[in-house]
């Protein structure tokens, strides 16, 4: 069952339960029993549910015991008991409890990170994904590829972190691992890069060979912290997977990939608990900006379809989104075409719509109806529309095409658009334009707003 199934059918069970108007023991059992199922058919670990429901039954249990003797007079504060308790158990499932404090770069010393994982995972991707996360965050990152092993590693890393502008170090000659791994970190602490990022080489399977190797390239590099690269589809072999790479590497983090599309994730949640080591990233899709910090209420949130305010507003923050100019045009009841391309363009940096749709409580369903290629293709069309303009056209109200209107049919064939499509993003900013006016200005709502503060 893929994750946004599992969130559905818990949130169903759970709903079924308070909107009946007796609570009681039969239906605590029937409600924990589907949502056991539901764990269950996600590949989470048959032990851990077998916690959760007990946890559960026990966190009620006393309050249900309560109601019956009070009969009924408390139905609600039962109802918001049960929602707090599964929500909290939840949590408790894909929360580790490690015993050191999560490791997190610093600038002005070198860090280490060294990835480890199977073949296949996603170790090359999340190498690249981490190492634009924490340049995005001001530190200078250098990428090793100590992958000897598999044939097109080097080229694969090479091309992406080109495409990332992020600085890297491999060879194609040299077959010793050990060796790629201490030249490439040595190089990157001699030109005082905060972060160095070292991506081992995996196998099909797990073998001797390639623990071997993984303990020599960590005594060679000395990482600050390893990641292990957990693929989320892999469903209960992620358990063992996960203990025996503990051991060989002790690593102090998981990265789960492929969150996104039909990953089960019930194994990886297992894995966490058989490891007691916490998730510290999800890869949610192949583009190097489908990576997320984890957070168990976060995720939790998510899966459960209340949205992830938190988490939204973190992405929003790293998007350096410009918005400067156009609230001061608001201000001034002013709405230009080029504000109009400023806030299109803004909403294309915030990534897939379905995204972000999901974090917003109450979004989440919606979400899935979002037509994914529709709605960013006409945005993009837009985009283009307004790029074909001069730069006075875009500074103005539009009126520039109502005086001359063969220009709009020169913005069409200059976008490669239809002069229906022109006029459309025209409308478009005659209303915003329109909506501007009514909030800007002296007497608009915006000041009336501030003299109210
Ligand atoms: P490695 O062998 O462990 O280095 O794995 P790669 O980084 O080459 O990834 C294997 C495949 O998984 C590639 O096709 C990646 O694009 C894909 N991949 C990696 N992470 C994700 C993810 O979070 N979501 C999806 N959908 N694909 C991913």
């Amino acid at each position: 069952m893929v994750l946004a199934d599992l969130g559905r059918r818990i949130n169903a069970a759970v709903n079924s339960l308070t909107s009946q108007s007796v609570v009681d023991q039969t239906a605590l059992d029937a409600m924990l029993k589907e949502i056991c199922t539901a764990l269950l058919e996600s590949d989470v670990n048959v032990r851990l549910v077998g916690q959760l429901r007990n946890s559960i039954r026990a966190k009620v249990a006393s309050a249900l015991n309560k109601e019956e003797k009070e009969s009924g007079s408390n139905a609600n504060a039962i109802k918001r008991l049960v929602q707090k308790t599964v929500f909290d158990e939840l949590c408790e499932l894909v929360e580790a409890h490690p015993t050191d404090e999560q490791f997190k770069p610093k600038k002005g010393r070198s860090n280490v990170i060294m990835f480890v994982g199977l073949q296949g995972a996603g170790k090359t991707t999340s190498c690249t994904k981490l190492a634009v996360y924490y340049q995005r965050r001001g530190l200078r990152v250098g990428l090793v590829c100590a992958d000897t092993f598999r044939a097109g590693a080097f080229d694969q890393l090479k091309q992406n972190a080109t495409k990332a502008k992020i600085p890297y170090y491999g060879s194609y000659t040299e077959p010793d691992p050990v060796k790629v791994s201490r030249d490439g970190v040595e190089k990157f602490k001699k030109e005082k890069f905060d972060l160095i990022i070292v991506d081992t080489s995996g196998r099909h399977r797990q073998e001797q060979e390639l623990f071997a190797e993984m303990v020599q390239i960590g005594e060679a590099v000395k990482p600050d912290q390893t990641l292990m690269v957990l693929d989320a589809s892999i469903g209960q072999a992620a358990e063992q997977q996960s203990k025996a790479f503990k051991e060989a590497s002790n690593f102090g983090a998981i990265v789960l990939t492929k969150m996104d599309g039909h990953a089960k994730g019930g194994g990886a949640i297992s894995a966490v608990a058989a490891t007691n080591t916490p998730i510290a990233f999800i890869g949610t899709g192949e583009h190097v900006h489908d990576f997320e910090t984890f957070s168990p209420k976060q995720f939790v949130s998510k899966l459960l379809g209340i949205g992830d305010i938190q988490g939204l507003m973190e992405h929003v923050s790293t998007l350096k989104l410009d918005q400067k100019d156009t609230i001061k045009h608001i201000q001034q009841g002013i709405f230009t075409l080029r504000d109009l391309r400023d806030q299109m363009s803004n909403i294309m940096k915030m990534g897939p719509l379905s995204k972000v749709a999901s974090m917003i409580p109450g979004m989440s369903q919606l979400a899935d109806q979002i037509g994914e290629e529709d709605s960013t293709k006409r945005l993009k069309t837009m985009i283009y529309i307004m790029d074909s303009m001069t730069e006075k056209e875009l500074d103005s109200d539009g009126s520039p095409f109502a005086d001359q209107p063969s220009r709009i049919v020169r913005v069409a064939r200059g976008s490669g658009t239809s002069v229906r499509e022109v006029e459309e993003v025209l409308y478009q900013q005659k209303m915003m334009a329109a909506m501007a006016k009514k909030m800007g200005g002296k007497g608009g709502m915006m000041s009336r707003m501030q003299q109210m503060q």
